[in-house]
């Protein structure tokens, strides 16, 4: 599934990219108690749907027929799980009535008499319902005219028991099969193979028929109905298809053209080929997630289709090759309880960087690599876990940077670590062995000490079982007369809980005429490490690569940071060097970054660059991003505009102004529309005000605008805030809308309540997002009084994401605790100065025993003793 992007990165959910909706969850104290798979007593074999919708009603009407096997004899009765639908009959194979208790969640179905272990016997439960989860009806409104009507299901996690009584946990896999019954135009886009459409002309209706035949868990079933045009491609002979809105088949090439390119890389690089008769994407209305993995056949969600100008730099192609991954990695294979859920998310998110790797090439996997890694550094700012964990009370709590991001770098230093054959060759023995089958993270391991010999016990219950990660301080020394370099590493992090030292087998990569390579392994809080070289290197490189998940700060001299900024091979050893450069703050050093911020070779370096000037926030470091403000490359120039937003003075507004009134990229002139009301300079607000009544794709400058609008802290803004919070507008708009009058009105009396009030309307929007926005919107408003209208969220929703917002957001509030923005920026602030400051004492300690040491011993003692040493 692809959540994508919870807690910090909702920030970026009004305009940043598909990884905008993955992960919700915010950060909360640990729920209590501990969550178990089920006990199954039967064995599911073959599920099969017979189902017709009323549209008016929003309703669902049908059969759903399973064919189980007992495990162990004298099984008496079955359990399903059935939420808030209406059983009118169950009966077995032949027909006749069966005996049912119906408690509104579990359907208990009594056999006459004991069924034996072995035996098969088919239950039929005839239902109906109209769902709040599982299954959503769209359609046109007052607010939104245009929105087509469909039906689509959504099943992950626990979601399938709300439109068809099931057995609904992941530790049990059916084939499966639907009939689905709806209008003459529309086409319903089902699992696996369609075997017939059948056309009643009569009562105007088409009912699709499709079976799966590689079981699979409820969760993946899933159905998608409504007005689609269809786009077909092949891969290796089977059917790739897909289905969007009649008005958008334009650009269906520009986000699914890789599809078949990316299949023959994943079945070549997997070592299985992908399994299934037919691979489908279908682009739903509204859809509450980025996209989800539905066997063979994806659902996705709307703003994945773009135009031209959003294609310069939106990517959905990472989300595409995420689902696609999944049909292996969750779907073939899947985790046999939510707690190793990472074995599904971990890989698929591993697999964009993969295919980035074979698209884009080295440098651009990498750095989406390294936007992983930020990403679960801001996950864990806000709460630390380990990755596999029975400690949650809705399974959706667990889908965040942790098993996502996460997972992904932990699988990436596993394959540093076994290097890159043997790694594959275990992927591919692990897909080959569990096939059809549900797994558990010690599967993997076993799968690897078989193949290996080796027990990476140790690295799983680090990075895994253990949580949090390796801050490194690294410092180099150099003796010229011995001809030795020495290392010392230093693990910083506070070893508590669930975070201890780390054993990290690392490379040390020295520069110089002749380069020198050599692996240690830090498992020590402090150690030293000498080597032995011809001559003193160029510059040093500790992790080349950055294949460690971890913080660095690798302390050279000057004079090997500026050769190692010019010339690393290595992009990130270039950042490296400029991050370094920006702590140590001289108008040399920062010139150094300006010029490889204008010249570097990789892009993703420059952005890198950009960064790090705005954090060292001097007048110098501004200078440099000013002149590289009209920079060719957009991303960079993205960057800039970013980093531009640390300034709060007339230059930076200036060159912000310029970007923000207009730029090729939508992005870019929405991050200057941001960056330009953290500025607050005189002018902004004209220029912002005039930014809202442009449309974009995400609805990137509109909701940047009002973000900047917050940020500025004019109260001109009220009347636009809540105009662009209304219903009508694009879910981005009015997320941010929604969260800019929180920023605006938090902690002054004459708006709060007002906004307080507005918010609360918002809680029963009929939009999904629009609901979680006001949610997190009133966190950031941090009004107690707000706790009834957010509770009541918990009671009225189905939703794992909500209920389990709602219960957070009403906890902060109560506490108050609430995480505005400010407050988040005020942390991060504080971290950096800390930073800075442990820097500025070692500097300070540094000279102070640089000056002690230059002074002549006459000056300490006149006419002492014969100096002594060496001269
Ligand atoms: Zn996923």
């Amino acid at each position: 599934m692809s959540i994508r992007q919870k807690g910090a990165a909702f920030a970026g959910a009004y305009f940043n990219d598909e990884r905008s909706c993955r992960a919700f969850a915010l950060a909360t104290a640990p729920p209590e108690g501990k969550s178990y798979a089920p006990d199954k007593v039967v064995d599911v074999l073959h599920t099969k749907l017979e189902l017709g919708f009323d549209l008016e009603r929003r309703a669902v009407a049908g059969t759903a027929t399973h064919t189980v096997t007992p495990i162990l004899d004298g099984v008496t009765a079955l359990v399903l799980d059935c939420c808030e639908l209406s059983v009118h009959e169950v009966k077995d194979g032949r027909g006749k009535a069966l005996a049912f208790d119906h408690d509104g969640s579990r359907l208990t179905v009594h056999f006459p008499k004991p069924l034996a272990k072995g035996s098969k016997s088919q239950v039929a439960v005839v239902y109906s319902g109209t769902p709040r989860s599982g299954l959503y009806f769209t359609g046109p409104s007052e607010a939104y005219p245009r929105t087509a009507q469909q039906v689509w299901s959504q099943g992950q996690d626990e979601d399938s028991r709300f439109w068809f009584p099931c057995f609904d946990y992941p530790n049990e896999r059916a084939s499966s099969e639907t009939l689905v019954t709806v209008p003459e135009s529309w086409t319903v886009v089902g699992n696996g193979k369609l075997l017939a459409v059948k056309h009643d002309r009569a009562k105007k209706t088409r009912t699709f028929h499709h079976r799966e035949d590689t079981p699979h868990v409820s969760y993946l079933l899933s159905v998608a109905c409504g007005e689609f045009a269809k786009v077909e491609d092949r891969w290796r002979g089977v059917p790739v298809q897909y289905f969007v809105r009649p008005s958008e088949e334009g650009k269906v090439r520009r986000t699914f053209g890789l599809t078949p390119d990316m299949m023959e890389h994943f079945s070549r690089t997997f070592g299985v080929d992908y399994p299934y008769e037919k691979y489908s994407q279908v682009v739903v209305e509204d859809f509450i997630f980025g996209g989800m993995e539905n066997i063979s056949a994806t659902t996705l969600i709307d703003r994945c289709l773009m135009d031209e100008r959003a294609a310069l730099d939106y990517e959905p192609q990472d989300l595409v090759s995420h689902e696609l991954a999944h049909q292996w990695f969750g779907d073939l294979v899947t985790c046999k309880d939510w707690s190793h859920a990472w074995l599904n998310e971990g890989f698929a998110t591993y697999s964009e960087v993969v295919y980035r790797e074979h698209w884009r090439g080295r440098e651009d996997a990498h750095q989406h690599r390294l936007a992983q890694m930020q990403a679960y550094f801001d996950r864990d700012r806000a709460e630390r876990r380990p990755i596999v964990t029975k400690a949650y009370t809705q399974p959706i709590e667990l889908f965040d940077a942790h098993i996502y991001e996460k997972g992904a770098l932990v699988l990436h230093m596993l394959r540093e670590h076994l290097g890159d054959g043997v790694f594959w060759a275990c992927v591919k023995e692990y897909l080959t062995e569990f096939r059809g089958r549900t797994v558990q993270t010690e599967d993997l391991v076993g799968v690897i000490n078989r193949m290996t010999g080796r027990n990476l016990e140790w690295f799983f219950d680090q990075w895994v079982y253990g949580a949090g990660f390796p801050e490194l301080e690294v410092a180099f020394a150099w003796d010229e007369a011995e001809k030795s370099a020495t290392l010392t590493v230093d693990q910083k992090q506070k070893v508590e809980g669930a975070t201890g030292l780390f054993r990290l087998p690392a490379r040390v990569l020295f520069h110089g005429r002749r380069p020198v390579e050599q692996v240690i392994e830090v498992k020590e809080a402090h150690q030293g490490f000498t080597f032995r070289l011809d001559a003193k290197p160029d510059f040093v490189a500790f992790d080349p690569g950055c294949h460690l998940l971890k913080r660095l700060t690798f302390k050279q001299p000057s004079e090997m940071l500026k050769a190692r900024l010019a010339r690393d091979p290595d992009w990130f050893g270039r950042v490296e060097a400029a991050q370094m450069l920006c702590k140590d703050g001289s108008r040399n050093a920062l010139e150094a970054v300006g010029r490889a911020l204008l010249k570097d070779a990789f892009w993703g370096a420059r952005v890198e660059m950009a960064a790090a000037l705005g954090e060292n926030g001097s007048l110098v470091a501004r200078d440099q991003l000013v002149a590289a403000a009209k920079t060719k490359d957009h991303k960079v120039r993205r960057a800039v505009a970013r980093a531009l937003g640390k300034f709060q003075d007339a230059a930076a507004a200036a060159a912000l102004g310029a970007l923000a009134k207009g730029d090729i990229s939508y992005f870019v002139e929405g991050e200057a529309n941001l960056a330009l009301g953290a500025t607050r300079q005189p002018g902004a607000f004209e220029i912002l005000r005039d930014s809202l009544k442009r449309e974009s794709h995400l609805d990137a400058v509109r909701a940047s605008s009002l973000m900047g609008l917050a940020r500025l802290r004019d109260d001109r803004a009220w009347p636009l805030l809540k105009a662009a919070a209304a219903p009508g507008g694009k879910a981005q708009g009015r997320i941010a809308a929604m969260r800019a009058m929180a920023t605006l009105a938090r902690g002054r009396d004459p708006f709060r309540t007002e906004i307080r009030e507005e918010l609360e309307r918002y809680l029963t929007d009929p939009n999904f997002f629009a609901k979680f926005g006001a949610l997190l919107s009133l966190e950031v408003l941090d009004e107690a009084s707000a706790v009834p209208a957010v509770e009541a969220v918990r009671f009225r929703e189905s939703d794992g994401r909500l209920r389990s917002n709602s219960r957070d957001v009403a906890k902060a509030l109560r506490e108050g605790k609430s995480k505005g923005e400010e407050i988040v920026a005020l942390r991060s602030d504080l971290e950096r100065l800390r930073d800075d400051k442990r820097g500025i004492e070692d500097r300070l300690a540094k000279l102070e025993a640089a000056v002690k040491a230059s002074r002549p011993p006459a000056k300490t003692k006149a006419k002492g003793p014969k100096r002594k040493g060496k001269r």
